[in-house]
């Protein structure tokens, strides 16, 4: 399959190896997020222990998808225009990511997204999240 090639080639996914099933989750439109098992919470960025409790009872887990918009600033370049943001997933972390399929004139802080997937130069699926 081709998208596994494309993730066997990428210098970003060979430097992480324990990152990987969140790349393979992400090629099926699914979003995983580090969660420890022994105090229950979420976290982000991945890292091999809670940063709440410091147990290395973490798993990735299947997260809902949905969030609101933390905060935001709009890039501006001749040529092009995107949304650079941190949006806080209804799991708790906050996430830093591209708002797509929408007007940068339209969004507030607070308005409800649901996360979606857009393929990287380098082949990956990185998550975005759109108006829901
Ligand atoms: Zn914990």
């Amino acid at each position: 399959m081709n998208d596994a090639h494309a993730l066997a080639g990428d210098p970003y996914v060979a430097a992480f190896p324990e990152n990987r099933p969140f790349w393979e989750a992400a090629e099926q439109g699914r979003l995983l997020l580090p969660h420890c098992a022994s105090c229950g919470q979420f976290h982000w960025h991945p890292r091999p222990r809670c940063p709440y409790c410091r147990s290395d009872a973490v798993r990735w887990k299947q997260a809902g998808g949905e969030g609101v918009l933390h905060t935001y600033t709009v890039i501006r370049r001749p040529g092009a225009c995107y949304v650079l943001a941190y949006v806080q997933v209804t799991e708790g972390p906050l996430l830093m990511t591209n708002i797509v399929d929408a007007d940068p004139e339209h969004l507030h802080i607070g308005m409800v997204l649901r996360c979606g997937f857009r393929a990287t130069a380098e082949g990956r699926h990185a998550p975005v999240f759109r108006p829901a």
